[in-house]
């Protein structure tokens, strides 16, 4: 069994079906046993741990909430507890489920043909075969809208060049789906790794997400079968994917602010600065109190996220409102929590640190925190601010 008892001020527990604690209490075993052993070097070392990926798809945490195709179709409650310990890891686990899951799983699941996917869904939910999710552009991030990257027709094939930065998995993956304007319209195609034309870089030197793989995507009059695209149009097709990723981050970030939280409590009570342990000092109190409440909110707020998507009525604006909290709640804490492990916090002998890099890309990734501003802005306002 884990030794982490978790964090659960509000005994969420008790609302918790025997299937989510199984499937939460079998994610943290995994991590403890399996990731947090290796996940120091792999940060150091900046590589994706490829050795976890067997065990990642054994443990059905691939196309986890699908029920074909080989998924387990677990419910969305249970899936985001799944991610919340995986992000207890680290972020670059997560997020290689969750890009494989919310990004390439899901849109050929949604949008593919038949064929499509009888072709990729079984090797992805394994986790014989890697994908990525290449929608950013070196010169087009938050306003995907205006991206380059176009795919032309020629007679059974569609031609595709442009270039896509920031891609999670990206030398990874035997599959890339790429968005590119197919008239003007973004439409999404699917690029087998080898294909002529396409090749791909790992982006080096990142401070963040180093356990994580990150590259850019080339397309060179890189020629697919005219079969590989989907059945979606318009900005609506990636913006739905990142609803999907999005509602994975919202709980990740949970699971990246409780191993900060539980680092920093243990910490405090041991360090002895002016003979008494630093936990006893007010400010210090302070400080893990307003991390313990921030914790509970935002579990709350997942729990009532995971019950919403699973009736099918969770709205994009909702998971972007929990993307929103949860990230910025989790940096905040993964900081103040650096700051109470005084010089220690600086090296990865601890996690926090580790934590508190890894969330400044997720702050930045599948939409800004600004850019959950903006969603939110314009719902409650009925007035767009994006221009
Ligand atoms: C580790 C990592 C992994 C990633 N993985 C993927 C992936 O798998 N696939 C993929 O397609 N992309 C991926 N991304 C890219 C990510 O989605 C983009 O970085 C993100 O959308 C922001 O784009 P940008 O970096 O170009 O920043 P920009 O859009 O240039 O933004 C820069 C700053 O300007 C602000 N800004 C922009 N527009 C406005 C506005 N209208 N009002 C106010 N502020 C604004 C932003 O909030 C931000 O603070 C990844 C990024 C990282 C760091």
């Amino acid at each position: 069994m884990s030794s982490f008892s978790g964090v659960d001020y509000f005994d969420l527990d008790a609302l918790l079906t025997h299937e989510q604690k199984l499937v939460r209490n079998t994610v943290r075993q995994f991590v403890d046993e399996d990731v947090l052993p290796i996940i120091k070097e792999a940060f150091e070392e900046e590589h994706f741990p490829t050795q976890l990926l067997p065990k990642i798809g054994g443990l059905g945490l691939l196309g986890a909430t699908l029920k074909e195709y080989g998924g387990a179709g677990i419910d969305s409650i249970a899936y985001g507890l799944a991610m919340q310990e995986l992000e207890r890891g680290d972020s670059g686990i997560r997020s290689f489920c969750s890009v494989q899951n919310g990004l390439v799983i899901y849109p050929i699941y949604a949008f593919g043909s038949q064929e499509q996917k009888e072709r990729w869904l079984p090797k992805l939910i394994q986790g014989e075969a890697v994908g990525c999710f290449g929608l950013t552009e070196p010169e087009h991030g938050s306003d995907p809208s205006t991206m380059e990257t176009v795919a032309q027709r020629d007679g059974n094939y569609f031609i595709l060049n442009g270039t896509k930065a920031w891609i999670t998995n990206a030398t990874l993956a035997d599959l890339a789906l790429v968005w590119a304007k197919l008239d003007g319209v973004i439409r999404g195609f699917l690029v087998d790794k080898g294909t002529e034309g396409f090749s791909v870089a790992k982006i080096e030197h990142k401070m963040s997400a180093r356990a994580s793989d990150t590259g850019e995507l080339y397309l060179n009059d890189c020629r697919i079968p005219k079969e590989n695209i989907l059945g979606v149009e318009g900005l609506k097709g990636p913006l739905i994917c990142l609803n999907q990723g999005r509602y994975a981050i919202a709980w990740g970030a949970v699971g990246a602010a409780m191993a900060c939280y539980e680092e920093v409590v243990e910490y405090a009570k041991q360090r002895v600065q002016f003979d008494k342990p630093i936990a006893s000092f007010q400010l210090v109190q302070e400080k893990l109190v307003e991390m313990l409440t921030e914790i509970t909110k935002a579990q709350l707020l997942c729990f009532r996220l995971g019950q919403l998507k699973e009736e099918g009525k969770a709205k994009p604006v909702q998971i972007s409102l929990a993307k929103r909290n949860n990230v910025a709640m989790a940096l905040k804490i993964a900081r103040l929590a650096r700051d109470l492990l005084g010089a220690n916090g600086i090296t990865l002998d601890y996690q926090s640190i580790r934590h508190m890099l890894n969330l400044e890309s997720v702050y930045t990734l599948e939409g800004t925190h600004h850019v959950q501003t903006l969603i939110l802005g314009q719902d409650i306002t009925g007035i767009q601010a994006f221009k």
